[in-house]
């Protein structure tokens, strides 16, 4: 019998899954799937490590499945699944872990209550990222939960990196920079010096372009800058999110156009960024596939915001040894890191054309006094790390 980790991240329409088994040490994928539409047309698909379906389900058009509904189909899935795994932990993705936590940490009812404080501090995840925690302690409260957070990773920014010139009070009360993706960042920086040794070691910065997108500034590995900011929604323009924002047009919003909170919440994570200047899609690939001119125009948007956010990251580090592409848009579009790495130039990148089409993982010249690379995040294998380690140590303890 080998010890198996569920790692869960739960959207507000979607629970994603990866089964890993200890092998000889290393925790190895041995089933992936995803239910998709909870609320509207659910929809379940796992597959093994080959990449065959080993579970299909549909629940039909108008089903409210909820998350309730999905944590019991896979809870009874996993159960089923073949295999000499006993499930020792779920690991979680949580968005926010607020001031208290910069670690991940072993769940409880009051580590949930906590939690649960920090929804109004990501509303359009935390909710949902608790849902199935929630579940599962009440059905398996023996099963060890662990949460791993997104914020985390930044909790190493300096003070003055963390802070918005407003007065002290709302810093003290949490008003203040947070940043994201960083279990993705975390995962990068975990194995960068493994490509490259000056990166690991040096002034780099990491692109994590997808639906979401950032940047991160990493000195010697350790993030010192993001372009996120206190929620999600700031730093670069976005699938459908804005990203930075002159909080002179919220006021205007409110006074002239009489929108409330909610509605210019949805404005500015649902209606916005490549989806909204286009008016065609928040998909990078219609869009570079488009000949229409709005299509054009959001993707030269993108890549401006890129092109001042990068240089002020740059600016944060006092140089730049090394520059990184991942997620959705950095892993796979060429032409997005080609126009990224040609605004560089100024920086000291110089692509090299075909190692960039070919996706790397090295796209700089040798020449380059900067390098550039495409490494292939992994937040799934990051926070199945953090939960193998979190109950390690509890059973030593
Ligand atoms: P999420 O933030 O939801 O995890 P992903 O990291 O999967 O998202 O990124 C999704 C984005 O990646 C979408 O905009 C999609 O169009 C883009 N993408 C995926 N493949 C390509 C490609 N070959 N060229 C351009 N964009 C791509």
């Amino acid at each position: 019998m080998s010890d198996a980790i569920l790692v869960l991240n739960a959207g507000s329409s979607s629970i994603k899954f990866l089964l890993y088994a200890e092998q000889d040490g290393a925790l190895e994928a041995v089933a992936r799937g995803q239910i998709e539409g909870l609320h509207t047309a659910p929809r379940f698909v796992a597959r093994d490590r080959a990449g065959n379906a080993v579970g299909e389900k549909s629940w039909g058009e108008g089903v409210n499945l909820g998350h309730e509904g999905a944590v019991a189909h896979l809870a009874e899935f996993l159960g089923g699944l073949r295999g000499d795994h006993t499930l020792a932990a779920v690991g979680h993705r949580v968005v926010h872990g607020g001031l208290e936590y910069s670690a991940p940490v072993r769940i409880d009812e009051d580590v949930l209550e906590v939690l649960a404080r920090f929804i109004p501090l990501a509303p359009l995840h935390q909710p949902h990222n608790l849902a199935p925690i929630r579940l599962l302690l009440g059905r398996r409260p023996e099963l060890p939960q662990v949460a791993c957070f997104d914020t985390a990773f930044h909790s190493t920014n300096p003070d003055i990196a963390r802070r918005f010139a407003l007065p002290r009070e709302f810093h003290d009360a949490g008003v203040r920079r947070y940043g994201f993706h960083g279990l993705s960042y975390e995962y990068v920086a975990s194995v960068l010096p493994g490509h490259d040794a000056r990166a690991g070691a040096g002034k780099t910065v990491v692109c994590h372009l997808g639906n979401g997108s950032s940047l991160c500034a990493l000195d010697g590995g350790k993030s010192v800058a993001s372009t996120m900011g206190f929620t999600a929604v700031e730093g670069l323009p976005m699938g459908t999110r804005c990203g930075a924002i002159d909080p002179g047009v919220l006021l205007y919003l409110m006074d002239e156009r009489g929108m409330n909170a909610r509605a210019i919440e949805k404005l500015l994570y649902s209606q916005s960024g490549l989806l909204g200047v286009s008016g065609i899609s928040s998909d990078m690939r219609r869009l570079l596939a488009s000949d229409d001119p709005r299509a054009k125009l959001a993707v030269d948007l993108f890549l401006y915001r890129i092109r001042r956010e990068l240089g002020s990251l740059a600016a944060a580090l006092g140089g730049l040894d090394a520059l990184v592409f991942t997620a959705g848009i950095g892993e796979n579009s060429a032409a997005i890191r080609a126009g990224i790495c040609r605004d560089a130039a100024w920086l000291g990148v110089q692509a090299d054309p075909a190692a960039n089409e070919k996706g790397g993982p090295r796209i700089s010249t040798p020449a380059s006094r900067v390098a550039a690379w495409v490494v292939p995040t992994n937040e799934e294998l990051m926070i199945a790390r953090h939960t193998r380690r979190v109950i390690a140590m509890e059973r030593r303890a």
